[in-house]
């Protein structure tokens, strides 16, 4: 079972940052209000993340960390109808075959917590504990036993930066939770819970690029695109401030980006990049988010509809803007 999982772990598990992403979704999927994420050593060191959502029952936690072990597809319906951001029951097992793994999970009622290691793949321990309700993953060692793999990673900035960058484009789409990340014992950051857009943003932009934001709401034929959009007038040299988002994930798309900038055409000089963020909201089963496991990237059936709307959301917030 171990080789399998490590496999799959490759696909899954490419650096420390997707440790976080899918630590974090699994949070979300349990309805966390608050996520709480340690990274050190550019999370070669340890990953920690704690979340106060509806935890584990006891007797579940082992089937949570074994191959396929979901328990948000039931049917083969729910396929077109993924409302949560796992449905394949691979991270946890992939994650633990390719770490030192505890996890300690009190379900919400409960009058324990319950605790399991697992190392290489193989349960190394389980006892009772002690947790407010709620969740606590703990990766260390990760890739240690996968030279292959480790030997991809960057410097340790680097994987720091990636695991930040991912929590912000997380807590940017969940402004109801809180989180905070602190790195090698600083944090970085810490939001509360209930922050509009625009003041989170704030955490993680500098001012600059958050002066001469618009937000914008369009609707069209049940697409919907919302978020904020920069003036052309604030556009900037680097190319990393335009985030999107479809149907709440964080996604690299190009035609999405394309139709971003089609809306400024004219108003941009050649190799200047304007700011957004982007969520674009349409029926499930006019998207496919799963062509690669680390979920990134998005297929349409209705490309055009996804283009149009985008360029009308951005138009609505150029509109007031540029007034
Ligand atoms: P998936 O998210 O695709 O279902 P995972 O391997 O990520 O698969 O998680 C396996 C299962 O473990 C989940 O379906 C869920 O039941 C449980 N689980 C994982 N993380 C948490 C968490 N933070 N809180 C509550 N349950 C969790
Ligand atoms: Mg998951």
């Amino acid at each position: 079972p171990g080789l399998k999982n490590q496999i799959a772990a490759g696909e899954v598990v490419e650096r420390p940052s997707s440790v976080v992403k899918e630590l974090v979704e699994n949070s979300l999927d349990a309805g966390a209000t608050r996520v709480d994420v340690t990274v050190e050593q550019g999370g070669r060191g340890l990953i920690v993340v704690q979340d106060n959502g509806r935890g584990i029952a006891a007797a579940q936690l082992e089937l949570a960390v074994t191959r396929h072990a979901t328990s948000k597809l039931r049917t083969f319906e729910d396929l077109s109808a993924i409302a949560s951001f796992g449905f394949r029951g691979e991270a946890l097992p992939s994650i633990a075959s390719v770490s030192r793994f505890t996890m300690i999970s009190r379900e919400q009622g409960a009058a324990d917590a319950a605790f399991i290691e697992v190392r290489g793949g193989e349960v190394a321990g389980r006892r009772i504990a002690a947790l407010a309700a709620g969740t606590r993953v703990e990766v260390r060692e990760l890739f240690a036993n996968t030279p292959a793999r480790l030997k991809f990673l960057k410097a340790e900035s680097t994987e720091n930066k990636r695991c930040q960058d991912t929590l912000m484009r997380i807590a940017l789409a969940h402004p109801g939770c809180g989180f905070s990340l602190t790195v090698n014992g600083r944090e970085v950051f810490r939001l509360p819970a209930d922050q509009d857009l625009a003041t989170r943003l704030r955490t993680f932009w500098p001012p600059s690029a958050c002066e001469g934001l618009g937000p914008f709401d369009f609707e069209r034929l049940g697409y919907r695109a919302h978020g904020v959009a920069g003036s052309p007038a604030m556009a900037q040299s680097r190319g990393d401030r335009i985030l999107l988002y479809v149907n709440g994930r964080p996604v690299q798309d190009k035609l999405m980006l394309g139709a971003v900038r089609q809306a400024y055409k004219g108003m941009l000089l050649s190799r200047e990049y304007p700011q957004a963020v982007l969520f674009l909201e349409l029926p499930r089963d006019e998207v496919d988010v799963n062509v690669h496991p680390a979920k990134l990237e998005v297929r349409f059936i209705e490309e055009s509809r996804v283009f149009s709307t985008i360029r009308g959301g951005i138009v609505q917030a150029l509109a007031v803007l540029t007034d």
